[in-house]
């Protein structure tokens, strides 16, 4: 679709070849013909708030990702609105508006209708940075910041020309000051001004320049390209919560494993999460985890691409997965019993983790129970799978358990068996936990005589065969 609207557009605009000079001083604008932004892409509450902030006499704007999607006649997942107002003025403008941040303070306008409530994040336009002043730390990251600017300003202050552009719906005209409009149509991803003054400022852009690479399909420009090499460790300095943000957004892309191979590709990969060390590098070793992480993430893109929710807890499980396994064979191999060697492989795992970047709380305890859970799909006798169907979080956990089986972890009967109990009335729950005693009655208590063999080695035992505890 995107090449077909960059096809359209190259044959419509005359003066796209005029458009990528224009850096400073009055944008370009461009007119409906040209930049033929399908108005039902709009949020109707994003046009609201800039019809009632022009209407109280300041400008506004829908601004960022939100041009750049409809551009590329994608619908935007959220919008944001840069006006001249300053956020006391916005705020008293709306009903429901908060005043949002320390550092950059900015308003959330909400509003609600049916289904989820939609914010409109508005932020003032921001001054260029004194390059001279207190606002930078050593590395030149930036450190205060809040003073207002132009228009002009707050556009040289965005990170990539594709994310600069300003579209009023009231006059349906896009105000494009960095020449994102040519590198729509040159499918390119260029970072404004000076790439590596732009990363020490900011190195999330970093990820940022892969994040978007990924979802668009674009080539980084080359200068904005070769420095990350050499500017990842910049990366270590940003606070931890804002670098998952970051991540989170990147495996939540719809385009997640096309962003991971772009960050082994540029070197960023090191020390976000261990699991992205263990799984890029390509040795035999890693082959296994490499073949299960890829699968989720392929599973994680496609249910994002067909609009369908995906939970971060149980996306963590799975990129932590292999790493945790690990873990639990080595304490098996040590002479562990099941259960205690699972939870002390989780506590391992995380705390790993942590000393990369910390997951947020909520989506590590989802995380911790999908774990849990798996060897509990083992027992299929007694109250055991009556017990465990009714646990809140039963559905992810059995999602889980039927990726280990794709990727040939688990046997495949044992996911089948769990999806024929769920459809399964009381009678055939009953008739299949009898075929499941004959199985284990079969194999004279797997667990039992496994216990008292000498363990097997940490890389070929699969933790959760062991079925007691
Ligand atoms: P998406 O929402 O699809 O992930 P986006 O471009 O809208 O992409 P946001 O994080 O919502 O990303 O940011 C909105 C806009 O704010 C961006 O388009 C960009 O103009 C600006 N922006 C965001 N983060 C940065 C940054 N780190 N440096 C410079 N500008 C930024
Ligand atoms: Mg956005």
């Amino acid at each position: 679709m995107i090449t077909k609207f960059i096809k359209r557009i190259l044959r419509r605009d005359p003066m796209a070849k005029h458009t990528q000079a224009n850096h400073t001083g009055a944008p370009k604008r461009i007119p409906k013909k040209t930049h033929r932004i399908d108005p039902h892409l709009l949020s109707k509450n994003a046009v609201k708030v800039t019809d009632t902030l022009q209407q109280a006499g300041y400008e506004a704007f829908i601004v960022g990702g939100a041009v750049r999607d409809l551009v590329l006649g994608i619908g935007p997942k959220d919008f944001d609105v840069a006006t001249n107002a300053t956020p006391d003025q916005v705020q008293k403008l709306f009903r429901k508006a908060r005043l949002i941040g320390r550092r950059f303070q900015i308003v959330h306008v909400t509003f609600f209708g049916k289904g989820h409530p939609e914010i409109i994040e508005v932020s003032t336009f921001r001054a260029l940075l004194d390059n001279a002043g207190d606002h930078l730390a050593e590395s030149g990251r930036i450190l205060r910041d809040n003073v207002w600017g132009s228009q002009g300003e707050d556009a040289a202050r965005r990170d990539f020309s594709i994310n600069a552009m300003y579209y009023d719906p009231s006059s349906e005209t896009v105000l494009d000051y960095h020449g994102g409009m040519v590198d729509i149509q040159k499918k390119t991803l260029r970072m404004i001004g000076d790439p590596v003054k732009r990363y020490r400022e900011d190195p999330i852009r970093m990820l940022r320049a892969i994040r978007f690479a990924a979802k668009t399909g674009f080539s980084l420009e080359a200068a904005t390209r070769s420095p990350i090499t050499k500017l990842s460790s910049l990366l270590k300095d940003v606070p931890s919560a804002r670098l998952f943000d970051e991540i989170l957004k990147l495996l939540m892309s719809g385009y997640s494993w096309a962003a991971i191979q772009g960050l082994r590709d540029a070197g960023l990969h090191h020390g976000l999460l261990p699991l992205l060390d263990h799984i890029l590098d390509s040795s035999e070793d890693s082959k296994e985890a490499n073949q299960f992480v890829k699968l989720a993430l392929a599973n994680t893109d496609q249910r994002i691409q067909s609009g369908k929710s995906v939970s971060a807890g149980f996306l963590f499980a799975t990129l932590l997965w292999p790493d945790l396994l690990k873990n639990w064979n080595a304490n098996l191999a040590k002479g562990m019993a099941n259960i205690p060697a699972l939870q002390d492989a989780m506590d391992d795992t995380i705390a790993t983790q942590s000393s990369a970047i910390t997951i947020h709380r909520r989506f590590e305890s989802d995380m911790c129970e999908i774990w849990s859970m798996q060897p509990r799909f083992e027992k299929r006798v007694g109250r055991y799978p009556y017990r465990l169907i009714e646990s809140p979080r039963f559905r992810a956990g059995y999602d889980f358990l039927l990726l280990r089986c794709a990727t040939g972890e688990k046997d495949t009967a044992l996911g089948q068996w769990w999806t024929d109990f769920i459809a399964a009335d009381p009678n055939g729950q009953e008739a299949l936990m009898a075929s499941a005693k004959n199985e284990v009655g079969n194999s004279a208590s797997p667990l039992k005589k496994r216990r008292r063999r000498k363990p097997k080695s940490a890389s070929t035992v699969s933790p959760t065969e062991n079925t007691t505890s």
